[in-house]
């Protein structure tokens, strides 16, 4: 059967995307400004995108675990970067929302220029996530963001989250405009992953691509 290996590479991939994910998942940092920044140690991967994406839900699914999410969303911290361990494997940061108007002007300056200091200047940030609503596609906030990660060279993946809201033929229609869209931009991931946290459709697939950016288990 000439699909034989691949299919045996998908399910290792799998596999070890499940492994990484029921792992420890522990509260480092929450950063306010860059003096708070945790310092260099290992791989980080960091989750953007636009207030009520579906982020923290998102970051539930992935972890398994209410309480990461929960952490972020503590009034007071979803204005800064909050930083998870995957066991040591992998560091995962939850960036602020954007796109929220109602947000005081001095905050969102301030948020911004935090966030957007740490995607410029993080040597070990190998990929941020960038999530986008599978019902309305990517929107001009979307696009800025990853023009700046264009310019710095920061590696993105498109991933839509809510997709049980539409139809597969809808979906499949997002997906491929999506692809269309980011294929001219330099640092964007080719493919765009659709997720659901609702109904988990996605998640073991994610899962799987972070797991090739994390570092290897500890032997033991
Ligand atoms: P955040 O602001 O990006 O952290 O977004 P939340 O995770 O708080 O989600 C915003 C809203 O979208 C909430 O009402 C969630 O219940 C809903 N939501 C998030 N993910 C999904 C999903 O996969 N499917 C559906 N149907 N709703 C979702």
């Amino acid at each position: 059967m000439s699909d034989g290996p691949t299919r045996e590479a998908e399910q290792a991939a799998l596999e070890a995307g499940r492994l990484l994910f029921a792992g420890p998942c522990d509260f480092l940092i929450s950063a306010a400004d860059e003096n708070d920044l945790p310092p260099l140690g290992g791989t980080e991967v960091a989750f953007a995108g636009r207030s009520n994406v579906g982020k923290s839900s998102l970051l539930n699914a992935l972890t398994g675990r209410k309480t990461l999410a929960r952490t972020s969303n503590t009034p007071g911290r979803t204005r800064l970067l909050n930083f998870f361990s995957l066991g040591g494997r992998l560091i995962l940061v939850d960036l602020p929302g954007y796109g929220y108007a109602r947000a005081p002007k001095t905050d969102i300056a301030r948020w911004n220029a935090l966030t957007r200091g740490y995607l410029r200047g993080r040597p070990q940030l190998r990929r941020v996530c960038l999530l986008i609503d599978a019902r309305h596609g990517l929107k001009a906030s979307d696009r800025a963001v990853m023009a700046g990660l264009d310019t710095a060279a920061v590696s993105y993946q498109i991933v839509l989250t809510k997709a049980d809201k539409l139809k597969p033929g809808a979906l499949q229609r997002m997906i491929e405009e999506t692809e269309a869209e980011i294929a001219q931009r330099p640092a964007a991931h080719p493919r765009c992953l659709a997720t659901s946290s609702e109904s988990s459709a996605g998640i073991p697939e994610l899962r799987a691509a972070l797991a090739t950016l994390a570092e290897a288990p500890h032997a033991g």
